[in-house]
């Protein structure tokens, strides 16, 4: 393993990756500095997400909602988007800089199967050829995205290495994007991995909050008190924060608490993990006697980007492991109080803003609404019974 000494949130970060990934990932970092600034590149982008991907995405007032929970909620609803979740603005954001780069090919990791969906939609947009990286056991256990990604013409390759799921996925992909760097671009699906990945998705993700500050500010003539966001690998929330950074704002973040961070299964590094090095970073990792579990499949990593491990050190956000029972009732709330029914990730920052209302310390709570809960429709039949 080899270290560029690339640090740009302190000791988290870095390059961990054998030595011949360090060049092309120092050429797809030149690509992304030179590239994505430019007005063309910045026109386009933006011309996607608004035409394709459907942004800007509203900001909602959940007044049911908040008077249930005892303080002013505000929904930015990335759920509306094409797809359905934010995971869309990364995967036209890149899929386009590899297009610009001179790339034909995309290729990707997913777990359950989201990110890959989301890659396969780019990739049939921009015309590149495009392969998924899937553990068996999560092609068998999600049969249906699997058959989205083969209909938008991707091609889904199982790996049966290793444990034979969403990290030995990673290292499938990792060791594609090593053999074949001249035509294809890696499209890492969250601010996870070595870099420049962690601060290219944090960019076009960053647009949420871009919006959602401005929406704010023209609707209250104020900024919200605190913002909140469910964290997996955590780029819907660094999208959400990274506008804020400056502010006088709170920042919250929900792991997936699983069965409790004191228990032997959950997925929440942040909270209950310690530092170590995990598919070219260093950043925060659950521990080893730890079974990665989270009611919600996105949710379910046992790492998470450096720049939350750095905000964590540094105190300027706070993050909780909130159990799969607590989500749940977040999740029934949101749907019986708003007829908006998220995602079982989304739930986490829903009810991560009960928790934050109940405690009275932010009158303003902004929430990201980060996906629709129509994925996890026959999950959540099975494990609520309503009569
Ligand atoms: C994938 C996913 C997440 C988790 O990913 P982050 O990178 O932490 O944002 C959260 N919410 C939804 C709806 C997702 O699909």
């Amino acid at each position: 393993m080899a270290d560029s000494g690339e640090h740009e949130f302190g000791e988290f970060g870095g390059q961990y990756v054998p030595e011949p990934l360090l060049e092309p990932l120092g050429e797809l970092a030149g690509a992304f500095e030179e590239i994505v600034p430019t007005a063309a590149f910045q026109a386009e982008f933006r011309a996607v997400l608004e035409e394709y991907a459907g942004r800007p995405t509203p900001l909602f007032h959940a007044a049911n909602l908040g008077e249930a929970y005892g303080a002013d909620i505000y929904l930015k609803r990335e759920d509306l988007l094409h797809g359905g979740a934010h995971k869309i603005n990364n995967c036209v954001g890149q899929a386009l800089l590899a297009r610009e780069a001179g790339k034909e090919r995309l290729i990707a990791e997913t777990g359950a199967g989201q990110h890959g969906t989301a890659t396969a939609m780019a990739g049939a947009l921009f015309d590149l050829d495009t392969e998924i990286y899937m553990g068996t056991k999560d092609v068998e256990r999600q049969k249906m995205n699997v058959f989205r990604m083969r209909l938008m013409g991707a091609e889904v390759n199982e790996v049966t290495r290793g444990g034979a799921g969403l990290a030995d996925a990673v290292d499938a992909a990792l060791e594609d994007f090593a053999g074949n760097v001249d035509d294809t671009h890696y499209l890492v699906g969250s601010v996870v991995g070595p870099d420049p990945f962690p601060r290219m998705v944090r960019e076009f993700q960053s647009v949420i909050g871009e919006e959602a500050r401005e929406q704010f500010l023209d609707r209250t003539d104020d900024l919200p008190d605190a913002c909140a966001a469910c964290v997996g690998g955590g780029s819907n929330a660094m999208g959400l924060f990274d506008e804020f950074r400056d502010d006088p704002v709170a920042f919250y973040g929900g792991e997936g608490g699983g069965e409790g961070p004191d228990s032997t299964s959950h997925a929440a590094p942040l909270s209950a993990g310690s530092e170590d090095v995990l598919h070219g970073m260093r950043t925060r990792v659950i521990d080893d006697d730890v079974d990665v579990h989270s009611v919600s499949a996105g949710l379910d990593y046992p790492g998470v980007g450096p720049e939350h491990a750095m905000f964590r050190a540094a105190g300027r956000c706070e993050y909780r492991a909130i159990t799969d029972e607590e989500a749940l009732a977040a999740f029934r709330d949101l749907a019986e109080l708003e007829g908006i029914i998220p995602a079982l990730e989304t739930a986490h920052a829903v009810a991560l803003a009960g928790q934050l209302a109940d405690e009275g310390d932010h009158d303003s709570i902004l929430v990201n609404l980060s996906g629709r809960g129509d994925k996890d429709m026959q999950q959540a039949a099975e494990l609520l019974s309503l009569d």
